[in-house]
């Protein structure tokens, strides 16, 4: 089976004769540029029947045609500019010449964003939605025109119709929610046959999926999320694109992906990279290796690929003004290459922020792609953050009330303990589940009290807490029943839903409180500095009870999270004497109950308290 999907693609990446109807320029890529970037270097991808044959000259102030490279395919030309501080924003006039036959190609220069990028720290809550899940705002581009899947809500697979204006439609709900920034699942062209709705299988690098909207409409939806204060995460992928990508039709070279004679998977070991008694061949068939079927592996070896995809990020920046990405599939790509990616980014637009997609439930491997890690062998990331997939299965086994020191609460502590791996564990991104995974809510047996530990405790730990939509009103999603299923539609993002979320109409009163819930402790959250940047001491669980303080040279807050199913438990002051040293009282800011004593108090069973210390 997979043989024969793997030969389908083959005869897609036989190149075919293009239309004798004349000499065009089908395509240039990146698609404009800007003035005022640090590097002066551009290179364009065109791409054009025979086009490999032309000379390029351009007159324009500033801008000069530094190199031309070829490859085997006569139909794409890479034309390296060098654009210097001189040059202004306007149309720029390439002048393509082949004997006497002459091409011209208008290509804009637009100013690049002022000032520095905003960036994602652990002062933010980053809410991931999916585009396609989450509202629609426009059921006119529910159905596109060329595009080959159309819509189906029936399918959990299928494609249901949200949209970026369904997401800006909603901004206010969100900024209410408490959240400061969204990430979006991709919303690239996505023209794939089946399950296009996910994203990650990209069809174009610079075009919003007609069904989700226009390039513009993305940037208009980051500068209204940036008027509300709030920052937006662009998910992009470097490992693989859609088996259906335009140039899968005619590649630039054969070395543009990886090809074998017959379909070869990854064998997703990432320890291949750092293990030092690796076999080549399983190093070579990690990185070489396609993700899935439909998703042709790139070649970021070969430099044209490399600065192909290092330029994409660069223009979504700029043009959308964006504060962030979230890289899929990290450690897929080419090392090396992902390194020079993230420092180029990161020197020209100092601050941005960008989480690495790192899935294993290892500190240490998790820790070889942190931010600053030396590493022995000498790699550098230079990546400003990863996603803390230990510190999320820990919370899935958490809140069970086991008490032993591998079970229960310890299962959060000892994955914490683990923070000398990591330089600056601050800048991990942590949740408790995302678009990937079995939800929290239907990982921890569908308890209310679970998700209100599980939150209390993202959300008071050392880190950037993600929240996937959905989980604020306990969404359910089991991974053995299919992805679609972890990405139900959004209660009140389609026309005529009985149940909204964002009026609070038709909810269950369960769901309700799980909003409340959410609610006070991201607004709580928003303003606490001691949460965001203050030192965490921990102290190890014991009877089902985990006690932690985060405190800074002004303020203390003592969270107390106990897990037992039955039972009030004693808290003595006495044991965390060395953390509450110069405090007496305090008040939890979930309950409002007011604690006179610090020497003696007791907490309920299945509760979490946040107590700010005076
Ligand atoms: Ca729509």
């Amino acid at each position: 089976m997979m043989k024969r999907i793997f030969q389908a693609l083959v005869l897609f990446m036989i190149p075919v004769l293009l239309p004798a109807k004349g000499q065009v320029i089908e395509r240039v890529d990146p698609p404009s540029w800007f003035t005022g970037m640090k590097n002066d270097a551009l290179q364009l991808m065109v791409y054009g029947r025979e086009i490999g044959s032309y000379d390029v000259k351009t007159d324009y102030p500033g801008v000069d045609v530094s190199t031309l490279v070829r490859t085997e395919n006569p139909n794409y030309l890479f034309v390296n500019l060098n654009i210097s501080d001189e040059a202004v924003p306007g149309i720029v006039t390439l002048t393509f010449t082949h004997g006497r036959q002459k091409l011209t190609h208008s290509y804009p220069l637009l100013a690049r964003p002022d000032g520095p990028a905003r960036g994602f720290n652990s002062s933010d809550v980053i809410y991931l939605l999916m585009p396609d899940r989450f509202a629609n705002g426009d059921t006119s581009n529910d159905n596109v025109a060329g595009m080959t899947e159309q819509a189906d809500r029936s399918k959990p697979g299928g494609r249901h119709g949200g949209d970026l204006k369904g997401i800006e439609d909603h901004l206010d709900y969100l900024h209410m929610l408490g959240v400061t920034g969204i990430w979006l699942n991709p919303f690239l062209e996505n023209n794939q046959q089946h399950s296009s709705y996910h994203g990650y299988s990209t069809t174009d690098f610079y075009k919003s999926d007609p069904r989700y909207g226009s390039n513009d409409e993305f940037k208009n939806l980051v500068t209204e999320a940036h008027k509300r204060g709030m920052k937006v995460v662009m998910d992009m992928i470097f490992n693989h694109t859609g088996s259906f990508h335009w140039w899968m039709k005619d590649l630039p070279s054969k070395d543009w992906i990886h090809q074998f004679d017959e379909f070869t998977r990854t064998n997703y070991r990432a320890s291949t990279y750092m293990d030092p008694y690796a076999a080549e061949s399983d190093r070579m068939l990690m990185e070489k290796g396609w993700f899935d079927v439909t998703m042709p592996d790139l070649n970021q070896s070969n430099p044209l690929v490399e600065t192909y995809l290092i330029q994409t990020s660069l223009w979504w920046i700029a043009f959308s003004d964006l504060d962030g990405i979230r890289m899929d599939t990290y450690p897929y790509p080419q090392p090396d290459m992902m390194s020079r990616w993230a420092k180029r980014v990161t020197d020209e637009f100092p601050g941005f922020f960008i989480v690495g997609e790192v899935w294993y439930d290892d500190p240490a491997q998790i820790s070889y792609w942190a931010y600053n890690k030396k590493n022995s062998d000498g790699y550098r990331s230079n990546l400003p953050s990863v996603t803390d997939f230990p510190v999320c299965f820990a919370t899935h086994r958490a809140f069970e009330g086991k008490t032993n020191p591998t079970d229960g609460l310890s299962k959060i502590y000892n994955a914490l303990s683990q923070d000398y791996l990591y330089p600056e564990p601050l800048r991990n991104v942590i949740f408790l589940d995302n678009h990937d995974m079995t939800r929290f809510y239907t990982q921890t047996g569908k308890s209310l009290e679970a998700y209100k530990l599980g939150l209390s405790f993202i959300m008071t730990t050392r880190g950037i807490p993600q929240l996937y939509y959905g989980t604020e009103i306990v969404m359910e999603g089991d991974k053995s029943l299919g992805d679609g299923r972890l990405r139900d539609d959004f209660p009140g993002g389609w026309p005529g839903d009985a149940r909204n979320v964002f009026t609070g109409t038709g909810l269950t009163e369960q769901e309700k409180e799980a909003l409340d819930f959410t609610t006070l402790i991201l607004n709580w959250r928003k303003n606490k500095e001691v949460i965001h940047t203050g030192k965490l001491k921990h102290y190890i669980p014991s009877d089902g009870v985990y006690v932690y303080f985060r405190y800074d040279c002004s303020e203390s807050v003592m969270v107390i999270i106990n897990a037992n199913s039955k039972e009030n438990r004693a808290i003595s002051g006495e044991k965390y004497a060395g953390s509450l040293e110069g405090f007496t009282s305090g008040t939890d800011i979930i309950s409002g109950r007011k604690i006179d004593d610090l020497k003696s108090f007791t907490i309920a069973p299945q509760t979490a308290m946040i107590i700010e210390l005076k």
